[in-house]
C-alpha cells in the first residue's frame, strides 16, 4: 500500500512538473515576440516626499498584456526574461520609454527604474543609459536607478566599477527591497548609495509589528547618519504612514498615495497631488 501511494504521489508530482513547465515554454516563446508586437508597457507609481506631501518621483513597473492571458504580472515574466536573455533588450526598452516618459512631466521630477542584474553583465549597461539620457534630454539626476543586492553579490568587484561610472554619468542609485537579502548593511559600506527603500515586508504589520518597527527604526537612523535618502515601499494605510513619518523617513510610495498608472495619467497625478 505504501508501495501505492508512494507512486502514485511520484505520478501526480511529475505530472505537475510537465504542466508548469510547459507553460513556462509558452510564456518563453510569447515573450520573444513582446516586445516586437508592442505588448509591453510602463506604469508609473508616484513616490511622495513626506517633509512637502509633493510627488518626487515615480517608479517605472514594467507590463506585459499577453494576447490571450491578459496582465502577465513582471514577477512572472521578469524571471522569464531573466533566463532567456530577454532581459537585455526588454530592460533596455524600459530605460529608453521610462526617459522619455520622465523628459515629458512637469517640474523636475524624477524617474526610477529597476535594473536586473544581468543587465550588468551584458557588458553594455554605461552606454545604454547614457544613450537613453541623450535621446530623452532627461538631465541624469533626474535618473534613479534600483538594483537589487543581488547585483552587490555576484561579480562584486565588476559591478562596483560599472555603479561607479554609472554615478559618473550623474545618475542616482537605489537600493531597492532592502532588508530581504543577507547582509545588506555591508553593501552600504561598499558604496555609496543615494537611496535605500525599506522592503514593503517590513511595513505591511506597521504600528503593531514591533520587530517591523525596530528595524524601519534603525534604517532610517542609518540613512540619516550616512546622507542616505530613505524611502519605504507598500505603504498602504495611513496607520502605516504615520509611523513612517515618525521615524523620518524621506520618502514613501504605495497603494494609499496611488497604484502602479499608465503614463497618460501622471500628469494628472502630478497636477493633483503637487509635483
Ligand atoms: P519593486 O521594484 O520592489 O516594485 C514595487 C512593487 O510593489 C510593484 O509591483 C508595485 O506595484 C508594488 N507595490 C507598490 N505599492 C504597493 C502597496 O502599497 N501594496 C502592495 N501590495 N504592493 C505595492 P510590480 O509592479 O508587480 O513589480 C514587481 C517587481 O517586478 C518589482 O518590485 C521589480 O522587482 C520587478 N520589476 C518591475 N518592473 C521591472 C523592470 O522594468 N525591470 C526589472 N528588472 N524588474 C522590474
Ligand atoms: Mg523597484
Ligand atoms: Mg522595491
Ligand atoms: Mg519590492
Amino acid at each position: 500500500r505504501a508501495k501505492a501511494d508512494g507512486r502514485g504521489t511520484f505520478r501526480r508530482y511529475a505530472a505537475g512538473m510537465d504542466v508548469h513547465m510547459q507553460a513556462r515554454q509558452e510564456l518563453k516563446v510569447a515573450l520573444r515576440n513582446a516586445l516586437a508586437r508592442n505588448e509591453l508597457d510602463l506604469f508609473f507609481q508616484p513616490l511622495v516626499d513626506l517633509s512637502s506631501s509633493r510627488v518626487s518621483s515615480c517608479e517605472a513597473l514594467v507590463r506585459w498584456r499577453h494576447p490571450d492571458k491578459g496582465m502577465v504580472s513582471p514577477a512572472d515574466f521578469i524571471p522569464v526574461a531573466e533566463e532567456t536573455g530577454l532581459i537585455i533588450p526588454i530592460g533596455e526598452w524600459v530605460l529608453r520609454t521610462a526617459c522619455e516618459q520622465a523628459s515629458g512631466w512637469e517640474g523636475d521630477i524624477g524617474v526610477a527604474v529597476n535594473l536586473s542584474p544581468l543587465q550588468f553583465k551584458d557588458g553594455d549597461l554605461v552606454k545604454i543609459v547614457s544613450d537613453a539620457l541623450e535621446a530623452s534630454g532627461l538631465a541624469p539626476s533626474r535618473l534613479q536607478l534600483e538594483i537589487t543586492e543581488s547585483v552587490m553579490l555576484d561579480e562584486n568587484e565588476a559591478n562596483l566599477h560599472i555603479l561607479q561610472e554609472l554615478r559618473h554619468l550623474g545618475v542616482k542609485i537605489a537600493m531597492d527591497d532592502f532588508g530581504t537579502g543577507y547582509s545588506s548593511l555591508g553593501y552600504l559600506r561598499s558604496f555609496p548609495f543615494d537611496k535605500i527603500k525599506v522592503d514593503r515586508g517590513f511595513i505591511s504589520d506597521l504600528p503593531e509589528g514591533k520587530e517591523s518597527l525596530a528595524i524601519v527604526r534603525a534604517v532610517a537612523g542609518i540613512g540619516r547618519s550616512l546622507g542616505i535618502t530613505t524611502t519605504v515601499e507598500g505603504v498602504e494605510t495611513q496607520e502605516q504612514l504615520d509611523a513612517v513619518n515618525a521615524e523620518g523617513f524621506d520618502e514613501a510610495q504605495g497603494y494609499l498615495f496611488s497604484r502602479p498608472v499608465p503614463a497618460a495619467d501622471i500628469p494628472d497625478i502630478l497636477r493633483r497631488m503637487g509635483s
